[in-house]
C-alpha cells in the first residue's frame, strides 16, 4: 500500500506529525510513502508578493526534497482533477496524510477531496501541526469558543502543550518508494507559475528558518518585551514567514521559548496565543472572514475614494509614518506590527475605507499572509473584532510616530525624500518653514506631499460613523 503525505502550509521536515504518521503506517503495513503538493487553481495565476514568496518556498522544498533523494510530486487542475489524477497514477493508495488548516478556504477544498475520493476507500487522516493548540481545544466552561482574548490566553497558558513529532528524517529512506512523475501537466504548470515569480528572497525554506530562530533565542528574545514595538530596530522575531508557510513549526518556536524564560520570552509566548486565538475566531465564526465580528457595526457606511486608497498603498498620505509602514511593505513583503496597527487605523478611521480594501491588500502584499490574523488584525484596527481597540480611542499618526519612531530613524530609511529632515520635523514635515525646507532638500507638496487630511477633524467623522450605530 502506499501512503501520501500532501503538503500544504508545511514545508519542513521537523516536528510534521503528517509524516510521522504516514511514515510509521507504512513501516506497520510494509508499505511506501510518497510526498504531493496541489498547486490549485485560485492561486496560480496571482503571484503577487505574498504568492510569490509562498511558491518560492514550495520550489525551495521541493529541491530539498531532491537534495535527499525524495520527491515531491506537484498535481495541477481543479481539485477534483487533482485527486482523480493521483488516485488513477499511485499504485494501491491508501492513506493520504495531512496537516489540518483551518480557513474557510481550506475546510471547502478538504471537503472537495474527500468527496472525490470517497468511493474509492483511500481514507484522509488529518493531523494537528500548525498550532499550537487546535482551535476546538481551548473552550469555556461550557464548551462555547471565547470571544475574548484575556481569558482564552489565560487558558492557554494553563494547558500543558504538545510536544513536538519524531523527527524520522533520516528515516524515510527506507519507506520511501521513488514514484514515476505522477502529473506532468503539474510539473509543467508549477514551472510556469514559477516563471512568473520575479522577486529574489535571501533565506527561503527550513534551514534558513531553523537558523533564524535559533538567532532570536540566543541574542534577542531578551529584549523582546522592551524592543517590539519600535519599528526601527530589529526586535521582534521575523519568523512569521516561515510560520506562515511552515517552514518552521510553531510547536518548535513555543517550546524554544519556553525553554529560554524570563520576561522576553513570556512576552512572546503571549503574541504565539494571539495566533491561534485568531484561527480559533475564524474556525468557530468563519463569516467573519469578511464581515464584522460585532454584528451592529456590519452597516458602517465606509467611504469609496481610489485615490485616497492608491496614496495610502503606495505610501503618500503625507504621514510620515503612515507612509513609511506602506513602503516597507511594498520593499520587503513585511511590516512591523506596530506600523500595521498604524496604517490599518489610518485607512480606517482617517480615509474611513472600508478594512476589507487593507485586508486584500496585505493579502497580496504580505509574505506571512494568514487569513486569520490578518482579518482579525484589521477588524482590530477597525474596531469591529472581538476584542477590538474600542472606536473613540483613535491612533494618531503623529503621536505614534512621535512615541515609537522618536528621532525617525525608521521613517528616514523608508521615506528617502525625509532623509535630511532634522529630527525636530521628522513627524510632521510640512511644520518646516521655507528655510529648512530648501535645506533639508525637501520641499513639501513638491518632494513630499502635505499632510492629505486633517486628523482631529477625521478623527471625530470617524466616531461619529461608529455611534451612529447606536453606540
Ligand atoms: P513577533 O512579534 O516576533 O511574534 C511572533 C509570532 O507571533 C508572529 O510571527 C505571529 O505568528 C504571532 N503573532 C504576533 N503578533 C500577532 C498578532 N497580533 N496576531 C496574530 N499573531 C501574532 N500576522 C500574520 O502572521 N499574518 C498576517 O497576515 C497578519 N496581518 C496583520 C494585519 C494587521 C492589520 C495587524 C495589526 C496585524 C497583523 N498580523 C499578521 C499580526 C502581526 O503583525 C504579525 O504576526 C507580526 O508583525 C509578525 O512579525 P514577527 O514574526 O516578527 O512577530
Amino acid at each position: 500500500p502506499t501512503f501520501a503525505v500532501w503538503f500544504r502550509n508545511d514545508f519542513r521536515f521537523h516536528d510534521h506529525p503528517a509524516l510521522e504518521a504516514a511514515w510509521e503506517a507504512a513501516e506497520e503495513q510494509d508499505g511506501s510513502m510518497m510526498f504531493f503538493f496541489h498547486l490549485h487553481p485560485d492561486f496560480q495565476h496571482n503571484t503577487d508578493t505574498s504568492n510569490d514568496y509562498f511558491f518560492q518556498t514550495v520550489s525551495s522544498f521541493k529541491e530539498q526534497c531532491e537534495e535527499a533523494g525524495l520527491q515531491l510530486h506537484i498535481l495541477s487542475g481543479t481539485v477534483e482533477e487533482a485527486f482523480k489524477t493521483l488516485q488513477e497514477r499511485t499504485s494501491s493508495l491508501k492513506e493520504i496524510f495531512y496537516i489540518e488548516d483551518y480557513t474557510p478556504f481550506s475546510r471547502e477544498r478538504d471537503k472537495e477531496a474527500f468527496r472525490t475520493l470517497k468511493e474509492t476507500g483511500v481514507r484522509f487522516t488529518g493531523t494537528p501541526g500548525s498550532y499550537i493548540h487546535e482551535p476546538d481545544e481551548i473552550v469555556k466552561h461550557d464548551d462555547t469558543p471565547y470571544k475574548v482574548y484575556t481569558p482564552f490566553s489565560r487558558k492557554w497558558l494553563q494547558e500543558d502543550k504538545p510536544a513536538e513529532a519524531d523527527d524520522h528524517h533520516d528515516r524515510f529512506h527506507n519507506r520511501y518508494h521513488p514514484h514515476q512523475s505522477l502529473s506532468a501537466n503539474g510539473e509543467q504548470a508549477f514551472r510556469q507559475v514559477l516563471s512568473n515569480c520575479s522577486r529574489k528572497w535571501k533565506a527561503l525554506g527550513e534551514a534558513a528558518a531553523l537558523e533564524r530562530l535559533g538567532e532570536f533565542m540566543d541574542d534577542r528574545i531578551e529584549y523582546y518585551d522592551r524592543e517590539r514595538d519600535r519599528p526601527s530596530v530589529a526586535g521582534t522575531s521575523r519568523l512569521s514567514p516561515y510560520i506562515r508557510t511552515g517552514a518552521l513549526s510553531v510547536r518548535r518556536i513555543y517550546h524554544a521559548a519556553a525553554d529560554k524564560g524570563g520576561q522576553g520570552a513570556e512576552t512572546f509566548i503571549k503574541e504565539l496565543a494571539w495566533r491561534d486565538f485568531y484561527a480559533m475566531i475564524m474556525y468557530h465564526f468563519p463569516e467573519t472572514a469578511d464581515k464584522e465580528f460585532q454584528e451592529k457595526f456590519r452597516s458602517l457606511e465606509w467611504v469609496t475614494s481610489k485615490s485616497d486608497l492608491k496614496a495610502w498603498q503606495e505610501g503618500r498620505t503625507g504621514f510620515p509614518i503612515v507612509d513609511a509602514g506602506m513602503r516597507q511593505l511594498n520593499e520587503t513583503g513585511w511590516m512591523h506590527n506596530r506600523l500595521r496597527m498604524i496604517t490599518a487605523s489610518f485607512l480606517t478611521k482617517d480615509y474611513h475605507i472600508d478594512w476589507r480594501e487593507g485586508d486584500a491588500y496585505f493579502a497580496d502584499k504580505l509574505i506571512d499572509h494568514d487569513p486569520a490574523s490578518n482579518v482579525g488584525g484589521w477588524q482590530w484596527a477597525a474596531s469591529t473584532g472581538t476584542d477590538a481597540v474600542p472606536y473613540f480611542r483613535v491612533f494618531s499618526p503623529v503621536r505614534q510616530s512621535e512615541r515609537f519612531d522618536p528621532d525617525g530613524a525608521f521613517i528616514r530609511r523608508y521615506v528617502k525624500e525625509l532623509e535630511n529632515v532634522p529630527d525636530k520635523w521628522i513627524h510632521e514635515p510640512h511644520k518646516m518653514p521655507e528655510e529648512e525646507q530648501k535645506k533639508a532638500a525637501c520641499i513639501i507638496g513638491k518632494d513630499y506631499p502635505e499632510p492629505t487630511v486633517d486628523h482631529k477633524l477625521e478623527r471625530k467623522k470617524a466616531i461619529e460613523m461608529y455611534q451612529d450605530k447606536g453606540e
